[in-house]
């Protein structure tokens, strides 16, 4: 209903109906018209025909962006070439009245009655002059010919103007009538005659020529005869002339008519199909057409109803935002043309948009007197503008923000004017174990999980900031303000419990988790790449920490990513120069001392920064997808060096989580053992607990495949990850290795480590299995993994990793295996005085060490250091350890090294064996922290 924007008083009738305030508002503009139309020069206005005639004129230009489309031509009503023309003029009868008025005239003014002959004459010229009436309808039913039409005329006009002239003449003739009153009642007569003829010559003609022919027949002036003859035929002549300039004169209209009717059925054919319409105001504004669809839509029953409204009142200018509203109506004072503006249309209840143009138009003298123009739906291209904005910025699963939006919001925070309001956390958001949802139960439920995600997020959110999705199992949440790291630590906390919480997912119960990277503005960054790069690498570490955490980022993540990215390039380079290396420990039966067989490690020599632990490049290998390259290197390596050794010996070789899930391995092991010549079961394959991650037929189907190859499985790091004992039951393990962290501190007081390898191997002992106790150092952890039944021990108590030349020549001295070293768990000391550089945040300082061995060390040189403070010791040339201060007495303090010191075979720490490194320049900062 067409309600808003209209003249204020009427708006503000509270309670009444659309209708009735429109039909007021009609009064309304009406009566205003009348006051206004009171002042001068009112220019004129155009109705709809006018507007029609001009279509020509307003098309082009006004609907420049609409093709009207190919209007139907209606068949027209009425011919104007088919009307019926007649001689004889529709005013004729009255000639009739006019006879019998100028007999009486005469009969009174002469004072007697006219002699019978005359007013035989007279009387006769009655009936035929009003048989003219007949005859013009017999002639407008149907076309007849000239001569009948002729003879029509003849007949009506020309016979009984005859009569009559010639009963008037006689009168005066016999002398009954003066001459001077018969022929002004003659002159009279003629003169009315022709305006009864209506303009119509021919008849105008035959009825002066036959009622003066009359008259000097009846004066006797028969030489007037000749004359008379040559006027009839010359009135012939003109009738026909006449005729012919009628029938052009009515063709031509025809044609015109035509063109006015064709423009103005492809003016309502245009504006009935919707898509455009026009309108034309006077120079008040009021609109004098407007196209019926748009009178409907703002719901008037005919556009007529809508003449003298205002034009802007057709639209909700107050809703149409500043741009447009300040445009329309600022065009519209200044008189100024405008294009395609969009205007939201006048409709409550639904939202309607139309763009309209117009231009001013200007009388012949220059005045201004209205505007004309078009306008367009605009509201379908709005709505897919909107659309399309929605997927530009939302993500369709779960109605988040999208990665696009994020960024943008964050842009517009860090580019704020104020400091203050520039301040920001963002999260990084990754859900753990989401992929294994998806791959086993399906997409469809892996999205329903999301969505539920994405709800959750947004609750423990909540006001605080904004959650977004960036793909995948990915989200991202801006906390704009200051807000402290407690707080944020806690929100993480709290994100991170309500997403770990259980999913129901049409019936099936899911648990996820989720690890969170987090980056601050301005600390961690001032630029949204920065944080988010920030951000991520938190994400990541908190990842490697164990996933379920949340990290915030700290500048050493940055330098470690970078040095990743430097060693993933060295290693590549090592891969493709043939610079890696296996080395084997060995593996010795318990009770027999005897070595089975070998684990094959894979040894990286850098050339700069020298051996990296395989912890830290097999991560690397693994994350630059060089694993698969370096694994089935080590296999065919393994293989190869292990058809060189005894039958009773085997090798293990370590595979990855990721090459046990490509569908090529049995084929690889497969190749391996043929190429090497050696028997199957002589190889052990070592996997970790981390393969059942992805618990799925993929899995299942793997050890099928490689226990049909006949090669032994190994679990290794057993204890260390995602410990799940069904598995043991289903997967056809040889062997369990127990992880090094068990055997270490076994042997100290109040441990539970012994316990938990003896419930391992009993188990292992109930499932057939083999058992290996890991990284057993000292001959108490012999004796104790020896007593708690472990089956096989590995472990610098026999032997440390050896070059496969070595293990060849040890091989030659027999399987015998004898334990050597230390017998108690507790690191032997070595007092010394040695320079070494302590870095803390990429802050240098110097210290000296006073005591060392393979757990810690006693440091001088820094003063007053927090407990806890962690930093990266340069012990030399080539070893850099991570240690955190257990302990600080004035410039004294204890660290504790994060992994034990390597000593090499004569027991003496390989740090220390190498040369100090050079001292820094930094040496004024006492204190830390
Ligand atoms: P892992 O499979 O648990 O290998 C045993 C690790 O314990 C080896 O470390 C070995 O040198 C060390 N070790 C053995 N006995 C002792 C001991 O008495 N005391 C101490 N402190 N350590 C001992 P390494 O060679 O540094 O390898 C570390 C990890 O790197 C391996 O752990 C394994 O997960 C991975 N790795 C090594 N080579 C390969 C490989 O060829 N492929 C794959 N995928 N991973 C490998
Ligand atoms: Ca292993
Ligand atoms: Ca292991």
């Amino acid at each position: 209903m067409f309600i808003n924007a209209f003249s204020k008083p009427f708006c503000e009738h509270e309670g009444m109906g659309g209708v009735e305030q429109s039909q007021r508002r009609v009064a309304h503009a009406r009566d205003g018209d009348k006051i206004l139309s009171q002042a001068p020069s009112l220019s004129p206005v155009k109705g709809p025909e006018k507007l029609a005639d001009s279509l020509e004129a307003v098309t082009p230009e006004m609907t420049s962006t609409a093709v009207p489309q190919a209007p139907k031509i209606r068949p027209q009503v009425v011919d104007p070439m088919t009307e019926k023309y007649s001689f004889i003029s529709s005013y004729w009868h009255y000639m009739a009245g006019l006879v019998c008025l100028s007999l009486t005239m005469a009969t009174l003014l002469e004072g007697r009655f006219p002699p019978p002959d005359v007013l035989w004459f007279s009387l006769a010229s009655l009936p035929l002059i009003l048989s003219g009436s007949i005859l013009r309808c017999i002639e407008e039913k149907r076309p007849r010919g000239l001569a009948l039409r002729i003879g029509f005329m003849l007949f009506s006009v020309a016979l009984p103007m005859f009569l009559y002239g010639y009963g008037i003449a006689s009168w005066a003739q016999s002398g009954g009538l003066d001459w001077p009153l018969a022929i002004g009642t003659l002159v009279v007569s003629t003169a009315l005659a022709a305006v009864f003829m209506g303009g119509k010559a021919p008849g105008l003609f035959a009825a002066q020529i036959s009622c003066w022919s009359a008259v000097a027949l009846a004066h006797g002036a028969t030489t007037l005869v000749a004359p008379m003859i040559a006027a009839v035929l010359f009135a012939a002549l003109v009738s026909i002339r006449q005729a012919e300039i009628a029938r052009v004169r009515r063709k031509f209209s025809a044609e015109r008519e035509r063109i006015r009717r064709r423009a103005e059925e492809i003016l309502t054919d245009y504006e009935d199909t919707g898509q455009g319409w026009f309108w034309e105001t006077d120079r008040r504004g009021l609109l004098t057409y407007v196209s019926h669809p748009v009178a409907r839509a703002l719901g008037f029953n005919s556009n007529e109803a809508m003449i003298g409204f205002s034009f802007t009142d057709l639209f909700d200018l107050g809703r149409s935002g500043q741009e447009g509203e300040r445009t329309l109506t600022f065009h519209l004072s200044a008189r100024s043309s405008f294009q395609e503006l969009p205007v939201r249309a006048a409709i409550r209840g639904a939202e309607r948009w139309w763009s309209v143009t117009g231009r001013p138009l200007y009388d012949d003298f220059g005045n201004f007197i209205g505007f004309r123009g078009s306008g367009l739906d605009l509201t379908e291209q709005r709505r897919s503008q909107e659309k399309a904005s929605r997927l530009a910025h939302y993500d369709s699963l779960t109605g988040l923000a999208n990665r696009f939006q994020m960024s943008q919001s964050l842009e517009k925070i860090l580019n704020a004017p104020n400091e203050m309001q520039r301040c920001c956390a963002v999260l990084l958001l990754d859900l753990d174990r989401f992929k294994q949802v998806n791959d086993t139960m399906g997409h469809p439920v892996g999205d329903t999980l999301l969505t539920q995600v994405a709800e959750r997020l947004e609750c423990s959110v909540g006001d605080l900031g904004r959650v977004g999705r960036l793909g995948g199992d990915e989200f991202k949440v801006i906390l704009p303000g200051v807000m402290s790291r407690d707080k944020l630590a806690e929100l993480s906390r709290e994100i991170i419990n309500a997403i770990s919480q259980s999913y129901s997912v049409e019936g099936h119960r899911v648990v996820i988790g989720a690890s969170i990277g987090i980056s601050i503005a301005p600390d961690d960054g001032m630029t949204s790449e920065e944080l988010i790069r920030n951000a991520d690498l938190a994400l990541y570490a908190a990842k490697d920490g164990g996933r379920g955490r949340y990290h915030f980022y700290a500048d050493d993540l940055l330098s470690e990513a970078e040095e990743n990215r430097q060693l993933e390039q060295d290693l590549r380079d090592a891969i493709s120069r043939g610079d890696m290396e296996l080395v084997y420990q060995p593996v010795v039966d318990t009770a027999a001392e005897k070595i089975t067989g070998f684990e094959a490690l894979m040894r990286w020599n850098h050339p700069e920064k020298g051996p990296i632990s395989p912890d830290k490049f097999i991560a690397v290998a693994e994350d630059a997808g060089l694993i698969g390259t370096l694994g089935e290197w080590a296999l065919r390596t393994a293989c190869h060096d292990l058809a060189k050794w005894p039958e009773n010996v085997r090798v293990a070789v370590n595979v990855s989580a990721l090459q046990f899930a490509n569908p090529h391995l049995p084929a690889i092991v497969t190749s391996a053992i043929a190429e090497a010549g050696i028997a199957a079961e002589r190889l052990e394959l070592e996997i970790t607990e981390s393969v059942f991650l992805t618990d799925d037929d993929g899995t299942d189907a793997m050890f099928t495949a490689l226990k049909n190859v006949g090669v032994r499985m190994a679990l290794d790091d057993f204890g260390t990850g995602y410990s799940s004992l069904g598995y043991l039951k289903k997967a056809p393990f040889d062997k369990i290795k127990i992880d090094q962290s068990f055997v270490r501190g076994a042997t100290e007081p109040g441990s539970r480590n012994g316990a938990i390898i003896a419930s391992i191997t009993s188990l292992a002992q109930a499932l057939g299995m083999e058992t290996t106790a890991e990284g057993v150092e000292t001959l108490d952890e012999l004796d104790l993994v020896r007593l708690q039944g472990c089956s096989h021990v590995q472990g610098y108590i026999y032997e440390r990793p050896l070059s496969s030349a070595r293990v060849a020549e040890r091989l030659k001295a027999g399987l015998g295996a004898v334990a050597r070293g230390p017998r108690s768990a507790r690191a032997p000391r070595q007092t010394m005085l040695r320079k070494v550089v302590l870095d803390h945040n990429g802050q240098l300082y110097n210290g000296t060490v006073r005591n060392i061995s393979v757990t810690g060390a006693m440091i001088e040189g820094l003063w007053n250091v927090p407990e806890g403070t962690s930093f990266r010791i340069t012990l030399s040339t080539d070893h850099t350890v991570v240690a955190s201060t257990r302990w600080c007495e004035q410039d004294r303090m204890g660290v504790e090294f994060e992994r034990p010191l390597a000593r090499d075979a004569n027991g003496r720490i390989v740090a220390i064996t190498q040369s100090p490194p050079d001292s820094v320049a930094v040496q004024e900062l006492r204190t830390v922290g």
